[in-house]
């Protein structure tokens, strides 16, 4: 029922002369099983839309501003970034939400914005490594997803990503127990709270999925694919972590 989601976060990297790894991708790729989205810095997004040509691929920003248009230097809207061809947009990532002190409310505004310009929310939660030791992890997402995810929300428009901020660039991954239960806990109150879109939503795991990894996280119950930082930026590690998806 719930398409399965490689989701590449290309973050402040890349180039015009990286866009080969799109086209490696491609090659490999030509008619990929799951859904294929690479998210490169918004400079980039309408060169990379073009170079995905007729395929399925799909390319998305990785932040908007919850307002279409204004006084508002150096931001960009969700109406631009589908205006240049995305079909998805980031949002809440941890590194926002730290570097720029993004809260659970803006974060909400900002889906509103992207669900108005059509494109597809992918919203971030996840905990830090002193909120998991102080067993707080279930507490911490789930009043990030209430926050972040405003009323609305169903498969057509939002996506969920657990990303546990002490993995995601580090090498470290949870357990596939310890995903699996947060997945679990995501999935129960997407239940409470959107009854009849909770199983069309999907959930992915991101923080250093790599393609020794991803096979295993992939097995995982309510894993519906994942958000790939490092390992997106070149075809030679995604690809294997697309297979794998394809595969689970
Ligand atoms: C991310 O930035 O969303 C991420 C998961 O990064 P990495 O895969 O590099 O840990």
């Amino acid at each position: 029922m719930r398409q399965k989601l490689a989701a590449g976060n290309w973050k402040m990297n890349g180039s015009r002369a990286a866009l080969h790894e799109v086209d490696e991708l491609l090659r490999l790729h030509p008619e990929p099983k799951v859904e294929v989205l690479l998210c490169p810095p918004a400079t980039h997004v309408a060169w990379m839309r073009e170079r995905m040509g007729q395929s399925t691929f799909r390319t998305g920003g990785q932040d908007c501003h919850s307002e279409h248009h204004g006084a508002h230097t150096g931001d960009i809207s969700a109406t631009m970034l589908a205006d240049v061809g995305a079909s998805y947009v980031i949002l809440g990532h941890s590194e926002r939400r730290a570097d720029h002190g993004e809260t659970d409310a803006l974060v909400a505004a900002k889906v509103r914005a992207a669900w108005a310009a059509e494109l597809v929310a992918i919203v971030c939660v996840g905990e830090t490594e002193a909120e998991r030791d102080a067993g707080r992890t279930l507490e911490v997402i789930a009043r990030q997803l209430a926050g972040s995810v405003p009323d609305g929300a169903a498969g057509r428009n939002t996506v969920i990503a657990y990303e546990p901020v002490w993995a995601i660039g580090t090498g470290r991954t949870p357990t596939t127990a310890q995903i699996a239960e947060v997945h679990a806990a995501l999935r129960a109150q997407l239940h409470r709270r959107f009854p009849h879109e909770a199983e069309a939503i999907r959930l992915l795991y991101g923080g250093s999925v790599k393609p020794g990894n991803a096979a295993e996280i992939f097995a995982v119950a309510d894993v519906d694919g994942a958000l790939v930082g490092g390992a997106s930026l070149r075809a030679a590690d995604f690809s294997p972590i697309i297979a794998a998806l394809e595969a689970a």
